[in-house]
Formats: structure tokens, sequence, C-alpha cells
């Protein structure tokens, strides 16, 4: 089964850079093709990046962070504890960071703040129902055979992660396989039959598992 916490290790790590008009954005230029100045390098992004997916996803008990059922992490506070670690990382950096993911791991909500998926602690987020009528997963070849067999169950992850397109699902499995399988989540009916499917993002879709009569091989 795929690992998501690998997947997470796996960001894209792009310096960050800040265009006067158009704010962060991540890599050499703005869209309007202005440099803008530079607000976090690719170590620093990277260091960031690693550190909100933990505390956000993995261990805020361990940094004192108090976390709510849904999520949710006071941004000051967690402001307070990133800055402790790391003192370059101030607050205006963090919030660059998370304004120009472009995967949108995170979200931002007044003064708080929580990721969008990638969890192992447990927490009952709170998206929107899924309306994608097919949802895709990325396998490798052994594990296929189990799942469809038995359902797609996370693994030392709150959730099962579904991607929106066999594209997606097949680039992001193949980061641990070389010739994903894809396997066909028939999530219409899945919900119609009482499955919640949230929507973390456009591209991923969260359930606590997937029974095998759901299923079919691309
Ligand atoms: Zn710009």
């Amino acid at each position: 089964m795929i690992n998501y916490l690998c997947r997470v290790a796996h960001l894209t790590i792009t310096m960050i850079r800040e265009c006067p008009e158009h704010g962060p954005f991540r890599g050499e230029r703005c869209v309007c093709g202005k440099e803008g100045h530079l607000v976090l390098d690719d170590a620093k992004t990277e260091k960031i990046g690693r550190f909100i997916s933990g505390a956000l996803r993995h261990f805020p008990d361990d940094l004192g962070l108090a976390i709510s059922s849904k999520g949710w992490v006071d941004l000051n506070l967690l402001s307070e504890v990133m800055h402790e670690r790391y003192r370059w990382a101030t607050k205006k950096r963090l919030i660059a960071l998370i304004e120009s993911d472009e995967k949108g791991r995170y979200e931002l909500q007044g003064e708080r703040i929580r990721a969008r998926y990638g969890h192992s602690i447990d927490v009952s987020l709170d998206f929107k129902q899924n309306t994608n009528p097919k949802l895709y997963y990325g396998t490798s070849q052994e594990e296929a055979d189990i799942i469809i067999e038995n359902g797609i169950k996370p693994v030392k992850q709150r959730y099962v992660h579904l991607s929106a397109s066999a594209e997606k699902a097949s680039e992001v499995a193949s980061i641990h396989t070389e010739n994903p399988i894809i396997i066909e989540v028939d999530a219409k009916r899945a919900q119609e039959d009482g499955l919640p499917m949230i929507q973390a993002t456009d591209e991923i879709v969260l359930t606590d598992a997937v029974p095998p009569e759901y299923l079919n091989r691309l």
C-alpha cells in the first residue's frame, strides 16, 4: 500500500518569491513576468514545509499545539513555535508559503490554520461532499490484487486519499512504483450507499475506507 507520509516528503520544493502586484509565488518569475523579491529559498521552504506538515498532520501534541477535532490550530501559536525553532521563520513567511502552495495543502481561515489532507492523527475533517462520480487510486502490481479483494484501507494515515483523475493517481503512485496500476472507484454509488467522501482539494478526496465492491481495476 502506498505510504502517504512518504508521498508528503516529496514536496515540490521551490523557492518562494513575492511579486509587488500579485503576492507570493513559487519559482523564478510571477505569472506577470516580474522576478519580485526572495521570501524563502529552496532549503528554507523545505524546512518550513516539513515543520508545518509535522505540526498540523502528525505531532501537534509534541509541539504543545492544541488541535481541534476538525484539524484547526491557532495560527499565531503555530508561528511562535515555528519561530522558536527557526529564527528566520516569521508568520509572514509562513503565510507566503501557504498562499503560494500549488497543491493547496493548507487552509487558512482568519487566525486559524489546518492541513487539508495527509493526517496521521485522528481528525474529523468537514469538507463538502465529493461530486466526482469516479475517483482513482494508484498502487503497485502486488498491492492491486490485495486491494481488489479487500478494498482500500488507510495505512499510517487517518483517511484513504483518492484522486479526481486517473492521471493524478498515476502521478502520485509513480513516486513509489514504476508501473502503477490504477483502480477506479465508483464514488457515486459508494456515496449513494452512505459512504462519506469529502473533497479536500480539487484533486484529492478523503474517505475512511473503500470496500471492494466499488473498485474496478483499469
Ligand atoms: Zn506579478
